[in-house]
């Protein structure tokens, strides 16, 4: 697929579709592929992840035409993205609110950075799928119907992918990231718990503590390549 030149990438040039809508009313935007969609690439269902958000852009503007074969989410929780809280606008981690056999009631834990305990309190929603973004993240799943999920997320710097894909295999090549089975710890209600009991795979993208900037270089052209090359699984 031909590329923008980059003095033409300061705007998406197609529209986006919306899927539903946050808490706080914004509406979560789809890119759309052109052909039957085979891969769905979504960043920052963790607000706090931004930089996920930004990579995910710029990959979708060097792009001339939509993705033959690829949807984008930029912001599966545009609340949280808006607000610079891991949560949505309900204090909900979303990703430990989907509706798995392991979802549970007590609160969530999270780090406020890297080094810090796990101390700070979220919550993982009222019931398993409670929250509207994540409704309408797993209605457009089972619309897309996707041969595979990549989520990106950070900054744990690895490439989580218990099936050990050949898609996996390739972002980590591609990236530099090393190859993990699972992130080290439990994390139930997890999207990626959801899309394997769903047969659906899902490979985990975490950046790494890096500067936008080096997200730019570091994992922008992988991203580029992932929406443009045929995938392999
Ligand atoms: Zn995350």
């Amino acid at each position: 697929m031909k590329l923008r030149p980059r003095q033409e990438q300061g705007t998406i040039p197609w529209q986006s579709d919306a899927y539903g809508h946050s808490h706080l009313g914004i509406p979560l935007e789809v890119w759309r592929s052109t052909g039957p969609c085979r891969l769905l690439v979504f960043a920052a269902i963790h607000g706090e992840e931004g930089e996920t958000t930004t990579a995910l852009s710029k990959a979708l503007r060097h792009l001339t035409e939509p993705s033959p074969h690829c949807a984008v989410v930029l912001a599966a929780n545009p609340d949280g993205l808006i607000r610079g809280t891991r949560g949505n606008a309900r204090g909900v981690d979303l990703n430990r609110n989907f509706p798995t056999s392991d979802w549970q009631s007590d609160p969530v834990l999270h780090r406020s950075t890297l080094d810090a305990p796990r101390d700070v309190t979220l919550s993982p929603g009222d019931t398993p799928g409670s929250e509207l973004e994540t409704q309408a993240l797993i209605l457009l799943i089972r619309e897309l119907e996707p041969e595979a999920v990549v989520a990106l997320h950070a900054p744990l710097a690895c490439i989580d992918d218990p099936n050990n894909s050949d898609l996996g295999r390739w972002i980590a090549e591609r990236s530099g990231l090393p190859l993990v089975p699972d992130v080290g710890y439990p994390t139930p209600g997890a999207f990626g718990t959801w899309g394997a009991e769903q047969r659906l795979p899902v490979v985990t993208y975490e950046f790494g503590l890096i500067t936008p900037d080096d997200a730019a270089r570091k994992h922008v052209p992988v991203l580029v390549e992932l929406l443009t090359r045929p995938i392999q699984q």
